[in-house]
């Protein structure tokens, strides 16, 4: 088995991901490979955080029928959308033998631990992983800046960010046929060239805290343990 180079990692997985190519509900095809692999990270030794979002269901901003609704209500149900697809994906956990633990950054004690640090930590530790559900908690913010905080509150090394896309390239590829893809990016040439890796609070986030995410494509989950190995499988952002 090669080795990681990662010890403890958050891997954030879009929503849209884990629909696969229905783009709304869930692909239990695709969550079932995504546990595999997470099985796999397991067994190598690495801790596993993992953050979902919930934009095969529901995102408030785009979903809120443009000010038809509220839109920190309409966040609240983007946060119950990742809540749905943290359920999902713990049962699918559960089902491989897999040990874990979904924590809500909303409390719903009838469905899931609240999310305690320390707590969160300590199931890491023992070999569990840590589902967190619910985003930050608060409106106006997205499942991507929920995983730095998360990432920067358990110490990970990495940020894996598992999206449709294999990195970040110069423009929009699809559009775009002279896009170039990046191995690796600063924060600020992101920041400055409005790439879309993550939203800017996300990634002025990752900046201030100095922690490495690593962009590339779900659609082959293998890559979760390419990238543990270290292999550069999209764009890694850093300083
Ligand atoms: N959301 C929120 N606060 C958070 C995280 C998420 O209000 O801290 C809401 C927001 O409405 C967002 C939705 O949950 O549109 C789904 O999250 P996101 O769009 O980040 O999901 P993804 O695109 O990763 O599937």
């Amino acid at each position: 088995m090669e080795k990681p180079v990662y010890h403890r990692v958050l891997l954030k997985i879009s929503g849209e991901a884990l629909a696969g190519d229905k783009h709304s509900g869930l692909d239990f095809e695709v969550i079932g490979q995504v546990c595999d692999v997470i099985k796999k990270c397991l067994d190598m030794g690495v801790q596993v955080g993992l953050v979902v979002g919930g934009g095969n269901f529901w995102r408030g901003a785009k979903n809120s029928g443009g000010g038809k609704m509220e839109r920190t209500r309409a966040d609240h149900i983007g946060m119950l959308a990742t809540v749905m697809n943290c359920l999902a994906v713990a049962d699918v956990c559960e089902q491989k033998g897999i040990p874990v633990r979904v924590q809500t950054a909303l409390e719903m004690r009838a469905i899931a631990e609240p999310y305690i640090r320390s707590r969160a930590i300590r199931h890491l530790e023992k070999g569990r992983v840590v589902i967190f559900g619910a985003g930050t908690g608060n409106p106006y913010f997205s499942t991507d800046t929920a995983a730095v905080l998360r990432a920067a509150e358990i110490d990970a090394d990495v940020i894996l960010l598992a999206k449709n896309v294999d990195g970040v390239y110069s423009a929009d590829p699809v559009k775009d046929p002279t896009a170039v893809k990046y191995d690796s990016i600063s924060y600020d040439e992101v920041l400055a060239q409005h790439l879309m890796v993550m939203d800017t609070t996300a990634t002025s986030l990752s900046m201030d805290n100095h922690i490495p995410v690593l962009l590339f494509a779900l659609k082959d989950p293998e890559n979760i343990i390419r990238a543990l190995c270290g292999e550069n499988v999209g764009t890694i952002v850093k300083e």
